[in-house]
């Protein structure tokens, strides 16, 4: 089969011909029909700090998909061939405290499809048959694919409550967009989006921003002063995991407000702890999704109305990843899908 491989540690990725996974007989096989690009897989491309200390060469990369399933396991009964799916990219262990509890996604032990062990960017995907996700006709083949970062947008969202809300999100990539879709749905007040890229901000406005703001250029204070005094922030969902991004948080939150943090910050911050002291402010990090309670909820949402298809932005075939790459890395671009 094909598949797209970070094969030498350096810059780059390798279109090439692979075995065909076997599967063990929890497994099941899956025909991957389309992937959709996330930051990891552009830190891997680009060989960045981050993917020297976390890839090891050679790995299949890719980790938001969907497909149809090809072969199952002989212990595996809830699931049949020809039926379409997506999946949960993170392999728990199943043993831990946490596990045991229902709270997977705060497992120690994951295994990452795509980071530790061979991902979806490939022509077969072999998958735990509990992370598998069969999905339902009414989602399409596009909106299947990017269940994972919608998922991350839902996990965050609904972390605390943003009915009648004023909500702060910092960061209009894909997540930030999708949360700003759900927060709309759900019942927010008002929800302000910033970033620094206007191509995106404009997405902001379409999936239903009351105001955005090109943060560019601007000082703390001048950010203040063009969000004015009509707003109350009560809940921050932070989706840039830049410092700035933290630092407007504080300064802008309410006393007693809420601050879902989803954005991953390249270095260590320094961050004024005075303000989450005195504002008496809540911070929860947010990683993945809650397996497998958020698939229900986003599959929900979606089929209740939820839109976010307008996040992707392009389509190229798998042979065309160059392009691909090169769109997403100019921040140009939404979510991209690939197929084969
Ligand atoms: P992305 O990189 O496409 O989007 C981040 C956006 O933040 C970009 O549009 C960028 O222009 C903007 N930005 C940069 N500095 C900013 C600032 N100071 N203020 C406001 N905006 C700023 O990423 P994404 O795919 O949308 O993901 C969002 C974040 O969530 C990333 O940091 C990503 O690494 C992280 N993430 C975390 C998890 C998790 O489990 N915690 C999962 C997926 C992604
Ligand atoms: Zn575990």
């Amino acid at each position: 089969m094909k598949a797209l491989l970070k094969l030498k540690p350096e810059k780059g990725l390798w279109l090439q011909d692979v075995p065909l996974p076997t599967i063990q007989d929890d497994e099941v096989l899956i025909k991957i029909k389309t992937i959709a690009l996330c930051g990891t897989d552009l830190h891997i491309y680009r060989w960045d700090g981050w993917a020297q200390k976390h890839i090891e060469t050679p790995l299949i990369i890719g980790h938001e998909f969907m497909g149809e399933i090809a072969a199952i396991g002989k212990r595996v009964t809830h699931l049949s061939v020809g039926e379409r799916v997506s999946g949960e990219g993170h392999i728990t262990c199943g043993h831990c405290r946490n596990c045991r509890e229902g709270q997977q996604h705060l497992c120690p032990n994951t295994i990452g499809i795509g980071i530790q062990r061979n991902g979806a960017f490939a022509e077969y995907l072999a998958l735990p048959a509990r992370n598998v996700i069969p999905i339902p006709p009414a989602l399409s083949d596009d909106v299947a694919t990017i269940l994972d970062p919608l998922g991350n947008a839902v996990h965050t969202a609904l972390k605390f409550d943003l009915v009648g809300e004023d909500v702060l999100i910092t960061g209009a990539g894909p997540i930030g967009l999708m949360a700003t879709a759900i927060a709309k749905q759900i019942g927010a007040k008002n929800i302000v989006v910033t970033d620094l890229n206007d191509y995106r901000l404009k997405l902001a406005k379409d999936f239903g921003a009351t105001k955005t703001i090109n943060i560019q250029d601007l000082s703390l204070t001048q950010i203040l002063s063009a969000l004015g005094k009509s707003f109350d922030f009560t809940v921050g969902l932070e989706m840039s995991g830049h410092i700035f991004a933290y630092q407007l948080m504080l300064e802008s939150l309410s006393y007693g407000a809420h601050l879902a943090l989803l954005g991953i910050p390249e270095q260590e911050l320094s961050l004024d702890f005075n303000k989450i002291i005195f504002k008496g402010l809540t911070l929860k990090g947010i990683y993945g999704r809650k397996m497998f309670e958020t698939w229900d909820k986003m599959i929900h949402l979606l089929e209740s109305g939820l839109k976010i298809s307008h996040v992707i932005t392009h389509h190229f075939k798998a042979k065309a990843f160059e392009q691909a790459f090169a769109k997403i890395g100019s921040g140009e671009a939404g979510k991209i899908i690939l197929s084969w």
